[in-house]
């Protein structure tokens, strides 16, 4: 355990300082500052972790993350030891530690009656002195076994399949249409959440293990399903659930409307000095972001990193309340009022209300027509007299995804959508079709980059199983009971 008293003695959440908000602006690096004083408040706070009995950030996590050893390593500064355990269950921690909404920490004990121990900043410190130290080196395997994988999608359930069953032994090629590899981890994710850097050590270090990557390259167009499984023993698909929600109303024909993963991956490939032809950009103009999740955050931080005139982020819901609602007691992840980073450097965010028409001038649009409305019967009700205009020269929808298309592999595989526009999968990850399984937000509907390295990592496990009739992989969990817990 780390120290007895530590949690006594220190009974304050301390995390590293995000750059000022007038500095940040001016670029593209992630928002927090590393100092040397933080290493002081990081052993801290590993400090007040209390090596619980039933650990519950150990349930809260879908990787069943090791919290308590690597809390207790940490104290003792002995970070060697502390990334084993952190990697023993976590094949990318430099992604949760960043990008991680942290179910760990609303489900630790601590939090019932103190501030929670600062889990996720803990885990990013462990993998950043890692690196730092020389400590994460390529894991090649050693024999290969002459067994092939395809994975389909190079997010980050790919990339978590692809490296566990790279390590098993088997030769693994990782298909991505993108011209680039990552998925959202590179092309929906902002540099100022987490800057490409870490993503590309993490592929070096795949390429250097034998992991081969085939960026430019459209399953269903570029290879067939048949050819696929000619080719291949084994084919993980992981391919997102790229089909965004739109917003059929009048008016949605009118140009400077557009979906946030429009948006964002222009923004990401500037961010890098790639040069957009034609790019959507926000400067000098008044923006509106409907919908008030992740997605809408990224566009409002990358908006006004572009210099727009002003932004406003709609939100359907009401504004959440600022504690844990009865109906969400401890260990849940409650539906609280959060601030992201991109919250404190400006814009507005407008709650319980919904767009009725978008209205324009020579084509473009102009201007949005918006209602107040009542969530309390859990459907939207217009609430009479409240209309209103905002001007809007570009607007972003950031309504979430409903799923996988089924034209294409999918479908050249012979597999099924499910009704959630989910790719049709038993409790192992595996589909009717022998050899052919499925992680990640293809399988589970949009979700998070945890559940996804969860299901990844499942996936190969199924895999490796199917290819060798045995596996020494660890699965975190089945299918159902991810699920289950996401729901
Ligand atoms: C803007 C945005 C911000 C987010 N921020 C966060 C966050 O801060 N924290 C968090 O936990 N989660 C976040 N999420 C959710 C998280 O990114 C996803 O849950 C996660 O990336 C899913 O991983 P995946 O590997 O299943 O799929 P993806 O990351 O979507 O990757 C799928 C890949 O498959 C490729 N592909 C699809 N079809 C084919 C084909 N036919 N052939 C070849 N390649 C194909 C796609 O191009 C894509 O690159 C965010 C999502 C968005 C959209
Ligand atoms: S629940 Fe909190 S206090 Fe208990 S072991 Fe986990 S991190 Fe430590």
């Amino acid at each position: 355990m780390a120290d007895p008293r530590g949690f006594l003695n220190y009974r304050e959440r301390e995390l590293p300082e995000r750059r000022p908000v007038a500095v940040r602006l001016l670029d593209y690096k992630e928002v927090y500052e590393r100092r040397e004083e933080d290493k002081a408040a990081l052993t801290r706070q590993a400090s007040r972790c209390m090596d619980c009995g039933v650990p519950f950030c150990h349930n809260g996590c879908p990787l069943g993350n090791l919290i308590p050893e690597w809390n207790d390593l940490t104290w003792r500064d002995r970070f060697d030891e502390a990334i084993d355990r952190l990697h023993a269950t976590n094949n990318f921690p430099d992604f949760t530690g960043r990008l991680c909404p942290a179910p760990c920490e609303t489900a630790c004990v601590l939090g019932i009656n103190q501030p929670a121990v600062t889990i996720k900043n803990i885990e990013q410190s462990i993998i950043d002195e890692a690196f730092e130290r020389g400590l994460v080196a390529p894991q090649p395997p050693d024999h290969l076994t002459d067994r092939t994988v395809a994975v389909i999608g190079s997010g980050p359930s790919g990339l978590a399949a692809a490296q566990q069953l790279t390590r098993a032994g088997h030769t693994v090629a990782v298909f991505e249409r993108a011209d680039d590899i990552g998925g959202l981890l590179r092309y929906g994710i902002p540099e100022f959440k987490m800057e490409k850097r870490h993503l590309d050590r993490r592929l070096d270090q795949m390429r250097a293990e034998g992991t081969i990557f085939r960026p430019s390259t459209n399953l269903g167009t570029d290879m067939t399903g048949e050819e696929l499984l000619e080719r291949y023993d084994a084919v993980v698909l992981a391919m997102g659930a790229t089909i965004p929600r739109d917003l059929p109303i009048p008016g949605r024909e009118l140009d400077g409307i557009h979906q946030a993963m429009d948006y964002l991956p222009q923004a990401n490939r500037t961010a890098r000095g790639i040069a957009v032809a034609d790019q959507i950009t926000a400067q000098g103009k008044d923006v509106v972001i409907i919908g008030g999740g992740d997605t809408g955050a990224d566009c409002l931080g990358t908006a006004l990193r572009q210099g727009a005139r002003s932004v406003t982020q709609l939100e359907i819901m009401p504004r959440p309340s600022e504690e844990r609602p009865e109906s969400q007691p401890w260990p849940t992840y409650p539906m609280i009022y959060r601030v992201a980073s991109a919250h404190e450097e400006g814009g507005e965010r407008v709650y319980a209300v919904s767009t009725a028409q978008f209205e324009g001038e020579d084509g473009t649009v102009a201007r949005l027509v918006i209602d107040e409305v009542d969530m309390s019967q859990g459907r939207p009700t217009v609430v009479e007299g409240t209309r209103r205009e905002i001007p809007a020269q570009l607007v972003l929808l950031a309504m979430g995804f409903t799923g996988t298309p089924k034209a294409g592999v999918v479908e050249q595989l012979g597999l099924d959508i499910d009704e959630r526009g989910r790719i049709r999968r038993t409790d192992d990850f595996a589909t009717d079709v022998p050899g052919v399984f499925v992680a990640g937000d293809a399988g589970r509907g949009q979700s998070l980059i945890v559940w996804a390295i969860a299901e990844g990592r499942s996936a190969a496990a199924s895999a490796d199983r199917y290819l060798r009739g045995q596996t020494e992989l660890p699965a975190p969990i089945a299918a159902s009971t991810m699920q289950l817990l996401a729901n």
